[in-house]
This record gives structure tokens, C-alpha cells and sequence, in this order.
């Protein structure tokens, strides 16, 4: 039975990371793709492990060579996602995550119709400033350029299927989760994975 896809998406800021770590920490069913990008790696950020780090040159051979089931460019750098993992993952019965912007996901939902996209707002502009300052990795340049491109990204939340305001943590955790669950009781989707069940009883 192929696996699921989810999508999330928030402005840089909303805790968009933070959750998903959480959320794979409590449901190992879950595995969240890795993507390539041409930023410059964060201080504690390691190659394979945040993201596959490529110069361009390497990314536009990658474009090409039609490796990415999505591909944009986000403040500046690319990112992309691997077609073949999500494949190989979602064949092999495993659920997928992908943590993307907005351009991505439209990219995504075109090959996977689908996948089920969740948006995360943070509670306020106010908080989101704060989240984005309180990173302490990033220029003050960049945090008033990423302040500009939450508003852009938040404006395409009425694209997604669900939105989760990530006021306290635990709660938003709890939200996620629920979609989660949720997606995996879909009527096909059980049909799918019960299916010597249904076919005795329907
Ligand atoms: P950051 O550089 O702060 O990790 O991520 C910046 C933005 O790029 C975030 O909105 C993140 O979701 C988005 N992003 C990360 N990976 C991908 C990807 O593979 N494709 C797209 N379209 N966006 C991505």
C-alpha cells in the first residue's frame, strides 16, 4: 500500500521546524525529505542532514536533469525536492513530509493531488518578528527580508487544505497530529490497508 504525502508550509518564523520535529519524535511512521538547496549552511547545520548543500551550477544540472518533483527559489536560494526518494518512499508504504513554501507545494499537489497540505501561521506579525529575531543566526538584513516574505507566503494559505495557528506549542503539536491520524482514516485509505477486512465484509 503507497504511503501518504503531507505537505507543510509557513513563513520562516511560525515554528514550522520545531513542530515537524516533534511531530517525527512521536510517530516514527513518519519520514520527512531532505532537500537540496544553494544556501550557505547555519552554524550546527550538516550536509545530509538539514539539507543536501549544492552550488548552482549543481542545482540547475539537478533542474535538468528533472530530478526535483518541485523546485523554487526562496529568499534568494534554491530548494528543491527529490522525486525518486518520495517515490521510493511512498512504494515502499512509507508516509512522507515535505517542508516547503507555497511555490513548492503547488508544484507538488499538480504530481500528487492527493497529498493532504497544511499551513502554520504564527499567533501574530508581532510574534513572528520576535521568533524571527530571537533566531540569533541571520542578519538583521535578511530577518526585515524574511518579515516581507511571511506576508507574501501567508497570503497563499487559502491554498491549503488545513491551518494551524502555532500559538503554544504543545497544542499545535496536538493539531498536526490529529490531521495526521485523521488522513491515514480516509475511507481509501483504509480500504487499502485492510483490504482482505473489507472484502469479507462489504
Ligand atoms: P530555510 O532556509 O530557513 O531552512 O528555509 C527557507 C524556506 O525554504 C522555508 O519556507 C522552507 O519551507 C523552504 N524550503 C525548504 N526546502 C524546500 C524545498 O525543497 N522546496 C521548496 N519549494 N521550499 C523549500
Amino acid at each position: 500500500m503507497p504511503g501518504q504525502l503531507f505537505i507543510v508550509a509557513a513563513p520562516s518564523g511560525a515554528g514550522k521546524t520545531t513542530l515537524v520535529s516533534l511531530l517525527i519524535g512521536n510517530d516514527p511512521g513518519i519520514h520527512v525529505s531532505i532537500s537540496t538547496t544553494t544556501r550557505t549552511p547555519r552554524p550546527g547545520e550538516e550536509n545530509g542532514r538539514e539539507y543536501h548543500f549544492v552550488d548552482v551550477q549543481n542545482f540547475r544540472e539537478m533542474v535538468h536533469r528533472n530530478e526535483f518533483v518541485e523546485w523554487a527559489e526562496v529568499h534568494g536560494n534554491y530548494y528543491g525536492t527529490s522525486l525518486q526518494w518520495i517515490k521510493m518512499e511512498m512504494d515502499a508504504g512509507r508516509d512522507v513530509l515535505l517542508e516547503i513554501d507555497w511555490q513548492g507545494a503547488q508544484q507538488v499537489r499538480k504530481s500528487f493531488p492527493e497529498a493532504v497540505s497544511v499551513f502554520v501561521m504564527p499567533p501574530s506579525l508581532e510574534a513572528l518578528g520576535e521568533r524571527l529575531s530571537g533566531r540569533g543566526t541571520d542578519s538583521v538584513e535578511t530577518i526585515l527580508r524574511r518579515i516581507g516574505a511571511a506576508r507574501d507566503e501567508m497570503r497563499h494559505a487559502d491554498e491549503f487544505d488545513y491551518v494551524i495557528i502555532n500559538d503554544e506549542l504543545s497544542r499545535a503539536l496536538d493539531d498536526l497530529q490529529s490531521i495526521v491520524n485523521a488522513s491515514r482514516l480516509k475511507y481509501t485509505i483504509q480500504c487499502q490497508r485492510h483490504a482482505a477486512l473489507f472484502a469479507a465484509l462489504l
